[in-house]
């Protein structure tokens, strides 16, 4: 082993190597410490990474009391976590990660009359809102992470969002926090009434909860100028803990839905509000266990404007007048912005003057129009007629407020999607400053940003001054981390002058942390008591916020060399940083454009929402960047490299079953899909194809030729349950699940040739080759592929149908790619000859037309290859075109039946889905429902197998559910793989008698001409 890669293990080797089985023993969640559980908690959104040495998936409360136990007894720390979203590395360390998101997410109890709801920590935020939509009402933060981050981590943030001008952060809808304190005391944290100097405890307080809020007062008492004094002027603040809300005046009798006050240290304060304190304070306080949160009614209208500046100074005075129109939100883009977002789509810039060098995106929520519209005028009358905006377009309803935020929109993701070693960097974030005081900031953090030589777009929410900053940076080279320390310490004094916080609502973590002491100067020993008085052992999460002693001076190996430069600061453990260097694996993976990819993901978790796999799978594993996070692991040499042939890991690289959302969903637009097939490449040159059923499986050509011949009684068979149960434990296919069963080809009525106007003639191509794909030959043969055939003869078009190979789908998601490359080759050889004569090559099913179009040129890079690639035409597209045309349409008779469109996971990829829709559409006026449910759950071969048959159900639920719900005549898909997981889930029948026909959409157009 070389020195590099000795270096690498030990960065990932476990701190705290102690017996987790009796652990493991007492709890009912799991519990894990094998280094691929280690690796995918290692990281999260932020661009640090620190390795655990245990995971803990605790069921309940009882379970975290045992874990904390546990902890207290062999000195292993405990840190929490949710989604991992957390920019700031706050939900990393070194000892036990504990995943609330896995089980404890349920939504205990919503009280709509009484304006509160209990919940456990894991709950996903908008899983949360959704259901408080059923009783009108929501909870007001609203980071745009609300899809897949936890409630619990962000009480435990303090995290804020775009609507917290109107409705603040986190901690304002706290009113009460069951929190187990590390000495393995339950408390309850909620505000306690102070009168006459002394607390009013509930007669349920425990000892705990005594302790602390009598501490506390005399804390807070005892320094109240001091914490006067030295509050942030900014209006919200993750940083340090919130010792400057902890005495207030009782408030409970404001309306905080109709106004938000922000809450003043009050010495003779009313109230001591423990869960304000807790709020923030990132898992270093105490483990919350369930939370009571204050929810509002949702109002029902928006409305909005865009207001354009020509200066900084001019939009900072936007901001003050703005806020006595009391927005809902009232974001930041600069021009920069505008014109990253235009050089995608120039039509964004469409009336943007060339003066503007600042936006404001302004929107109003309330119950009536006309309370919206009348703020929408105000503003406009404050900003524009009076100055200081130059102009402004006011957005009256909800459609034209979508389109106010669609070039922000467009912007974050081709500003992540750059390709390269700089990319957008999180470091210097989240800072807030009053928002008078922009100007200055911005003008400063430009400054800052050039004389450092990063460019920088600035966004953000400038109705609290907090700005989201993500400067080009290259953590790899040593010269930008120095010139990152460099910006970090400049940035940070810069906010410290004006009044601010270098956190406004992401939170300190393991990367501002460094900087606190500095921040705060006298304050900050307050933060040593506050953390000695909750966890005077460092047992929760000892790096963030007060960092434990022994990590403050060098001495464990590990510690040392995060420490890096001598003492803390903003690029210690990084992930991508000094320790990371790539170490050759000896296979394909080390490819560069590989290890790129590998490197792309930025952990952001936005796939813990996407990806159909986690959605029900809920453990981490399941997420699309838990396959990069291994995969790193190993080209980094933070994972043994033989753990790439490693059946445990093959089947966590397995969970990526290639519906390829990741190409569409994820905002670096990393190719999960294809780093995992790389992995199963090299998998397969050097162990082979894991058995008959496999290889079987991936020839669906060779599997339908053969069933085809004997589809009597191959379908016999296939039809008979006990049959196919004898069958599982050699097949491995679940007894449960239906197949498509075989279909000889009949041929269909012909049509009679469609009236063709020569101008639509004339741009229609001559002739066409169709590429039916195994499903359309073998199982449908007289519906997906002889309507296809004949619809096109009707037109006019000579259509060829050569014998071809299977497209190689099943082979290429496999990682057999040698085995692809022979099928891909014969397929070509008879397809380029019509090509070059300038036929098309027409498809009906949305996956075939992938592996062509796409897979086809990246394993079998030739310049033929790319010439059938690109003559790919999409069936409904084409179709599309010639129907929607008024000559053409007036041939359509209505089909007068109710129609379920399902859009094909693939189709979306390819961005076809769309002309599938419209052409159903033309058929069926516009009454067509789009179940808009996700993936159908059997993906390829992946739901035929008894280990995810439930699993694959799960996922196709969902749409199950929609359609029973639409009571369709005819459920329509492109993909036979979807088709056959509608006849799974819900009740079908042939001729439609007895439940919904499942057909393709070709097959309905056919019957619109017949
Ligand atoms: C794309 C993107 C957009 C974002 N936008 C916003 C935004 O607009 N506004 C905003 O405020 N933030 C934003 N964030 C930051 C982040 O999403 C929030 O901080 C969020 O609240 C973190 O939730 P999580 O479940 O991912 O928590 P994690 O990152 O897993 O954890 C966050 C913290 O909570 C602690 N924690 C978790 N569970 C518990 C528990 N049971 N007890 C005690 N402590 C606990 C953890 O220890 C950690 O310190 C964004 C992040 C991303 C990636
Ligand atoms: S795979 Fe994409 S969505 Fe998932 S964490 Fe990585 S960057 Fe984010
Ligand atoms: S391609 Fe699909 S299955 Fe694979 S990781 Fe992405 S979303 Fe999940």
């Amino acid at each position: 082993m070389s020195t590099a890669q000795a270096d690498a293990r030990a960065y990932s080797k476990p701190l705290y190597p102690v017996d987790y089985s009796r652990l493991r023993r007492n709890v009912r969640g799991a519990v894990r410490w094998d280094d691929i559980s280690r690796a995918l908690y290692a990281s999260s959104a932020s661009i640090v990474e620190l390795w655990p040495s245990c995971v803990v998936e605790p069921m309940d409360a009882d379970d975290v009391v045992k874990a904390m136990q546990f902890a207290r007894e062999h000195g292993v720390p405990i840190t929490c976590r949710g989604a991992g979203s957390g920019v700031a590395g706050q939900s990393l360390g070194q000892g036990i990660i504990m995943d609330f998101s896995v089980h404890m997410n349920r939504i205990v109890e919503v009280q709509p009359s009484h304006g509160w709801a209990r919940v456990q920590p894991g709950v996903v935020k908008d899983d949360f809102d959704t259901e408080l939509g059923s009783f009108g009402m929501f909870w007001p933060p609203d980071p745009s992470s609300s899809p897949w981050c936890t409630v619990g981590a962000m009480v435990s943030n303090n995290s804020g969002g775009a609507k917290s001008i109107r409705w603040g952060t986190a901690k304002d809808y706290l009113l009460e926090l069951d929190v187990l304190l590390p000495d393995g005391e339950r408390a309850r944290l909620r505000p306690l009434k102070v009168a006459n100097g002394a607390i009013e405890f509930p007669a349920d307080a425990t000892a705990a909860e005594r302790r602390l809020a009598e501490a506390l007062l005399k804390v807070a008492r005892d320094n109240a100028k001091l914490l006067k004094e030295q509050r942030p002027e900014a209006t919200r603040s993750s940083s340090g803990y919130n010792l400057f809300e902890l005495l207030h005046a009782d408030n409970s009798s404001v309306d905080i839905q109709a106004y938000y006050p922000r809450t003043e240290f009050d010495a003779e304060g009313g109230i001591l509000d423990l869960p304000r304190l807790f709020s923030g304070s990132e898992g270093t306080l105490g483990i919350l266990l369930e939370a009571k949160l204050r929810v509002l009614k949702l109002p029902r209208k928006q409305a909005g404007l865009t207001l354009y500046f020509d200066s900084n100074q001019a939009m900072a005075e936007g901001v003050v007048k703005l806020l006595d129109t009391r927005p809902t939100k009232l974001e930041v883009l600069d021009r920069s912005f505008i014109d990253v977002a235009a050089r995608s789509d120039p039509r964004l810039a469409e009336g943007i003057p060339d003066r503007l060098q600042s936006m404001l995106i302004v929107e109003y929520w309330a119950d009536d129009e006309r309370d919206t519209a009348k703020s929408v005028d105000a503003a406009l009358e404050l900003c524009v007629k009076q100055g200081p905006a130059f102009d402004g377009k006011a957005a009256y309803d909800a459609a034209e407020l979508e389109k106010a935020w669609t070039v922000r929109k467009v912007a974050s993701p081709i500003l992540s999607r750059v390709k390269g070693d700089h990319k957008p960097t999180r470091w210097i974030e989240d800072c807030a400053v009053p928002p008078w005081k922009l100007p200055q900031f911005i003008d400063g953090f430009k400054r800052i940003c050039e004389s450092n030589g990063f460019t920088a777009h600035l966004f953000g929410h400038g109705g609290e001054g907090n700005l989201h900053v993500n400067p080009f940076a290259n953590c790899k080279d040593p010269a930008d981390r120095e010139r990152m320390r460099k910006a970090a310490d400049e940035v940070f004094e810069l906010v410290k002058g004006l009044k601010g916080t270098i956190s406004g609502e992401h939170g300190d973590g393991l990367m501002r942390t460094p900087y606190l002491q500095r921040m705060y100067g006298e304050v900050y020993p307050l933060f040593e008591q506050v953390k000695a008085l909750f966890d005077p052992r460092f047992l929760l999460n000892p790096l963030n916020k007060v960092p434990s002693p022994e990590s403050r001076v060098p001495g464990q190996p590990q510690q040392t060399r995060d420490t890096g430069h001598g003492t803390r600061d903003i690029t210690s453990f990084l992930r991508v940083g000094e320790d990371y260097a790539r170490q050759p694996t000896g296979t394909v993976l080390d490819r560069p454009s590989v290890l790129e990819e590998i490197e792309k993901c930025h952990g952001c978790g936005k796939c813990r929402n996407y990806c159909p796999l986690m959605r029900v799978g809920k453990e981490e594993k399941y997420s699309a960047r838990a396959k990069a996070n291994l995969l790193r692991g190993v080209v980094a040499g933070r994972l043994d490299v033989d753990l790439l042939l490693d059946a445990e890991f093959k089947a966590n690289i397995d969970l990526c079953i290639a519906c390829e959302q990741c190409l569409v969903e994820c905002p670096t637009q990393v190719d999960i899909p294809g780093i995992s097939m790389v992995f199963r490449e090299q998998f397969i040159d050097r162990k082979g194809k894991g058995g008959m059923v496999a290889d079987l499986l991936s020839k669906p050509d060779k599997m339908g030729k053969a069933g085809q011949k004997v589809a009597g009684m191959a379908n016999t068979i296939l039809r008979n349950r006990f049959l196919r149960g004898m069958a599982q434990s050699v097949t491995g296919l679940d007894e449960r699940r239906k197949l498509p069963e075989y279909h000889k080809p009949h041929g269909v009525k012909r049509l009679k040739p469609l009236e063709v106007p020569p101008e639509l003639r004339a741009k229609l191509p001559t002739e066409v080759v169709v590429f039916p794909g195994c499903y359309a030959e073998y199982y449908d043969p007289d519906g997906e592929k002889a309507t296809l055939i004949e619809i096109l003869t009707a037109l006019g078009i000579t259509v060829h149908t050569p014998a071809l190979n299977c497209c190689g789908i099943s082979k290429i998601t496999q990682g057999d790619n040698r085995g692809a490359k022979a099928d891909i080759q014969e397929n070509i050889d008879k397809l380029l000859k019509p090509v070059r004569r300038g036929a098309k090559i027409v498809f009906s099913a949305p996956s075939c037309m992938l592996a062509a179009a796409r897979e086809w040129t990246r394993i079998h890079d030739t310049g033929y290859t790319h010439e059938v690639a690109q003559a790919c035409v999409d069936a409904h597209a084409m179709l599309l075109e010639v129907f929607r045309q008024p000559e053409m349409r007036k041939q359509l008779k209505p089909l007068g039946k109710r129609v379920a469109w399902h859009l094909p996971c693939h189709s979306k990829v390819l961005k076809i889905g769309d002309a599938a829709k419209a052409l159903i559409d033309l058929l069926d006026e516009g009454t067509t429902v789009d179940l808009n449910a996700g993936c159908c759950g059997l993906s390829g071969t992946f739901g035929l197998k008894t280990d995810n048959f439930d699993m694959s159900i799960k996922i196709g639920q969902p749409m199950f559910t929609k359609i029973n719900l639409a009571r369709p005549d005819v459920v329509t898909s492109s993909c036979g793989i979807c088709q056959t997981q509608i006849r799974q889930g819900v009740k079908t029948s042939e001729d439609g008698k007895d439940g919904a026909q499942v057909l393709h959409p070709l097959r309905l157009l056919y019957e619109a001409l017949k």
